[in-house]
């Protein structure tokens, strides 16, 4: 197993009515600037909610943060702030909003140009960020719980990622009943970033970190299990809640401690969704498989580990169970009703492959996956076989 560190300082508030304790958890003479997305928490009662838990504290609104949340509306909340002197920031909404939040944070008491955190890119070390909590609404990213966070910028077509120690939200509460209102596209995306979130720092070589490999698997057959009642017409509290908490834990640091990760298919993905729009968690659903397909040899042990303790696969040779196990994949997608080809999403996507290695190829993005073995020219064949 490898070195680590481990701290996760972020508190959860898991459970049905929860939202109604955030009160105790934001000093009383903050003056706090709440962030929303595009309004879905008005409809369904969340922001009815906060506002009520709230109502002894001095609260401003900022909402419109779109999903991929953009640059050029964040630095408006960014001034907002200065402006009004804010001491807390509140996000409630899904990843989206939750990492514009974050940006924010990590912008508030940064000197130079905003978008330097990005490009440089600049780590928020502790104390330096402006404090600030999350009331999740969409369980998907594992932003919640973590301390990274993805920012778009149209005017560039670029989908940039940041963070550091200094972002983990101080608090984030799960109250699965915000689940109802999702829609099933949505709910869909949720599951399958999550999954992706585990095979990124799962899918490698076989480690000895036994107890990170078993608890990663658990979150895959979770995340499988529940799938089907979560994508149900009829609301099941229970698997909501399980749903949720897989979310979390899939991306709040526990199972890539004392491993090697690959984060590769992400950084990939996220070039679609910069160029075509497509939500995150297909542009995963449609790299993944072709990028375990390319890296085939040196993740084959690993495939047929997944293949066989996750999926039950017990027939065939060592190669057949690990080919198995990308067809396994590509149908657990087609189950949530995910595409996995580009060309399900747009008909614009020839030259696609060639934008994608000069982009990494500008940004010194020589060296991707868990070996940084991965060149652009490599990326070129991978984007290339997802068509
Ligand atoms: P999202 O972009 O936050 O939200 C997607 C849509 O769902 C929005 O239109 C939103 O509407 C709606 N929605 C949210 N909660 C809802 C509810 N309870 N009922 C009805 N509608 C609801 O989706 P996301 O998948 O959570 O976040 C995606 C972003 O996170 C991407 O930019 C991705 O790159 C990033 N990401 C971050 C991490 C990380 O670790 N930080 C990891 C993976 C991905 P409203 O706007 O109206 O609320
Ligand atoms: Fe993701």
């Amino acid at each position: 197993m490898l070195n680590f560190e481990f701290k996760n300082p972020t508190k959860i508030l898991f459970g049905k009515g929860e939202i109604a304790k955030i009160s105790k958890e934001i000093p009383q003479d903050s003056k706090i600037l709440m962030i929303y997305g595009g309004g879905s928490i008005k409809k369904n009662g969340v922001y009815d909610q906060v506002k009520d838990a709230l109502k002894n504290h001095e609260v401003h609104e900022f909402g419109g943060v779109p999903a991929n949340p953009e640059y050029e509306v964040l630095i408006k909340a960014l001034h907002y702030i200065k402006e009004n002197n804010i001491t807390y920031l509140l996000a409630v909404g899904g990843g989206s909003v939750i990492d514009g939040v974050k940006f924010i944070s990590a912008a508030a008491n940064y000197n130079g140009e905003p978008w330097e955190i990005l490009t440089k890119p600049v780590r928020t070390m502790e104390g330096e960020g402006m404090p600030f909590g999350t009331v999740l609404t969409l369980p998907a990213t594992g932003s919640e719980m973590n301390s990274g966070y993805v920012i778009s910028r149209r005017e560039t077509n670029e989908k940039l990622s940041s963070g550091g120690p200094g972002l983990f939200p101080q608090f984030s509460v799960l109250d699965p009943e915000v689940i109802r209102s999702i829609p099933k596209n949505q709910i869909a995306n949720g599951i399958a970033d999550a999954y992706t979130h585990v095979l990124e720092q799962y899918m490698t070589a076989p480690s000895s970190a036994d107890l990170q490999e078993r608890i990663a698997e658990s979150i895959l057959m979770s995340l499988q299990n529940t799938a089907p009642k979560v994508m149900a017409e009829e609301f099941n509290y229970d698997a909501a809640a399980n749903f949720m908490w897989c979310c979390t834990m899939a991306l709040n640091g526990l199972i890539q401690k004392g491993v090697i990760t690959d984060w590769a298919v992400h950084a990939m993905g996220h070039e679609l969704t910069a160029q075509f729009g497509i939500d995150h968690a297909r542009t995963l659903a449609v790299i993944a498989p072709s990028h375990y397909r390319y890296n085939f040899e040196a993740k084959k042990e690993k495939l047929t580990q997944y293949a066989e303790r996750v999926w039950g696969i017990s027939e065939g040779s060592t190669h057949e169970k690990a080919e198995k196990a990308i067809v396994k994949l590509e149908e657990f997608f087609h189950s949530l009703h995910i595409q996995t080809k580009l060309s399900d999403y747009t008909k614009d996507f020839a030259g696609t492959a060639e934008k994608v290695e000069k982009a990494f190829t500008e940004r010194k993005w020589l060296g991707l996956g868990e070996h940084k073995n991965l060149t652009p020219k490599d990326a070129f064949k991978i984007v290339e076989m997802s068509y």
